[in-house]
């Protein structure tokens, strides 16, 4: 929590910039719900600058309006009052503190990383509202504009304590907690308190401290803040597209926040694609130079597809894998063998399947424990994988049980490679305890399908004959492999 000197000292700094007059007017008229349209275009008519810009701002592909505001009346007409002021209180606010920030007041700051960061993070958030069908989309920007504006109260408070800490990460997570642990307070609080200095809106202050928080679960639907959580992580990919771990983190930020995929990031990147020179244009400051940006935009959108192909691959590995050694479960292995035996018999291809169970295995867990026995079977998956092809399945039958899928693999063939499997699994040694070495053996069944042999009428036929071959081949005294046959 921010500490009573701390609040003390952020309310008689000097060092902090002091806002123009215009903004005061501004934020006043922002919180006061009787505004009326007169008295708003009247205090933005005063400010020429900030007419142009906000006349230029109506007029750009941010707004999709078909007519040209021509005047601040008309702009109010076209976007609203709420808008007009919203977008007024971003420039009057980020103008007068990006020229004190630029302008140098304290040299180990970079008020340039800072501002693109932040204007990447309004881009951004705006461009979340719109995928979301948000109405509030100026509030959006203007959050993502100013929710960092904890930093510079710190830079302007303590700048030689802040400067060590500030340039130890690009990390913002890391960041604010070193804050946390080491000032005290994050800049999140800090900014808060400003933003209330300040006046401004409660819902918009409290949107940038509610952002740096835990997501929530998302049963409450799309907020300000967790837009604005997102954002961050937008602008700092968008900031350094170079470091990678700042993909993985937006991406895990989308998900946990909002709820989206990489599929829908890619939509949000498109927007910000349309809107991006605009804004820069808009607050003099290039994000990247243009020839940058096609690439580092062109080159997101790529990696989030990888992303977004791998994770469902991910995912559908996982619903198909026993968590215990990688192999397939049994549904995958049913599902298969129909397939493989269907094709076999309906085009005479070749299949051979077996059924692999080690050896009194029992006794392995009776005498070592079942952890033991656990990377066991672990070790014993990891030696099958090792030795079979890309298109050969191996499942978890049973406890110690595998089964094993071989399409267009004759008996011939399929003969060699099981021999050198039940060898290679004698052959693993098991450490435990740093002493003892635990060795197992496999006993093996196998049945085949052969062109002109018309042996098996379904898949579980097949299962069958290798279950009652792997019998024989227990009662033949174990480790060793029995064929099939009729
Ligand atoms: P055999 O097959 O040679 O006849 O003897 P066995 O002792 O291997 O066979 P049995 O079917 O009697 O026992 C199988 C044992 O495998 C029982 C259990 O201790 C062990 N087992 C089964 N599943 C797991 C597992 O997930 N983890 C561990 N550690 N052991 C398992
Ligand atoms: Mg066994
Ligand atoms: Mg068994």
């Amino acid at each position: 929590m921010i500490d009573d000197s701390l609040r003390r000292r952020l309310n008689i700094c000097e060092t902090l910039p002091t806002l123009p007059a215009v903004a005061v007017k501004i934020i006043e008229l922002a919180n006061d719900p009787q505004a009326d349209i007169g008295t708003i275009c009247q205090y933005i008519s005063m400010d020429p600058v900030l007419s142009a810009k906000l006349l230029r701002t109506a007029n750009t592909p941010l707004y999709k309006s078909r007519r040209i505001a021509t005047n601040i009346r008309q702009a109010v007409s076209i976007l609203g009052t709420h808008t007009v002021l919203v977008i007024a209180l971003s420039f009057s606010l980020s103008h007068s503190l990006m020229q004190a920030s630029l302008s140098g007041q304290n040299a180990a700051f970079d008020g340039y990383v800072f501002w693109r960061r932040s204007i990447a993070s309004a881009l951004a958030c705006r461009a979340l509202g719109e995928k979301l069908e948000l109405s509030y989309l100026d509030d959006l920007f203007l959050a993502g504009l100013i929710q960092e504006i904890g930093i510079i109260a710190f830079w302007a408070l303590m700048p030689e304590e802040y400067e060590k800490i500030f340039n130890a990460t690009t990390d913002h997570d890391i960041l604010l907690k070193t804050e946390r642990e080491t000032l005290g307070c994050g800049h999140d609080e800090l900014g808060y308190a400003l933003l209330k200095r300040w006046h401004i809106p409660d819902y918009i202050a409290l949107s940038c401290i509610n952002s740096h928080s835990q997501p929530e679960p998302r049963h409450l639907g799309p907020t300000l803040h967790s837009c604005l959580a997102v954002s961050r992580y937008l602008a700092d990919y968008f900031i350094y597209p170079q470091e990678a771990e700042k993909m993985v983190a937006l991406n895990e930020a989308a998900k946990d926040w909002l709820g989206f995929d990489a599929n829908a990031l890619i939509e949000v990147i498109k927007i910000m694609e349309v809107g991006l020179s605009a804004v820069e244009d808009l607050f003099e400051l290039t994000i990247h130079h243009p020839s940058q940006v096609t690439g580092i935009l062109a080159e997101a959108k790529e990696l989030l597809l990888i992303y977004s192909l791998s994770r469902m691959k991910d995912l559908e590995d996982k619903s198909q894998r026993d968590g215990l050694t990688g192999a397939y479960n049994r549904t995958y292995f049913d599902e298969t063998l129909q397939r493989e035996f269907y094709l076999a018999t309906q085009y005479n291809l070749p299949l051979t399947i077996a059924i692999i169970d080690l050896d009194h295995f029992k006794d392995v867990n009776d005498t070592y424990g079942h952890v033991a026995g656990d990377s066991i079977l672990a070790n014993v998956v990891k030696t099958i994988f090792d030795q079979i092809r890309q298109d050969d399945t191996l499942s978890r039958y049973g406890g110690e049980e595998f089964a094993l899928i071989l399409p267009g693999t004759p008996l011939t063939a399929a003969r060699n490679l099981i021999a050198r499997l039940k060898d290679a699994i004698a052959a693993i040694a098991y450490k435990f305890d740093g002493a003892t070495t635990i060795r197992v053996t496999a006993s093996i069944g196998v049945a085949a399908y052969q062109e002109g042999e018309v042996n098996f009428f379904e898949p579980k036929d097949m299962v069958k004959a290798a279950d009652s071959a792997l019998y024989a081949a227990k009662n033949a005294g174990r480790n060793q492999i029995i064929e099939w046959r009729k």
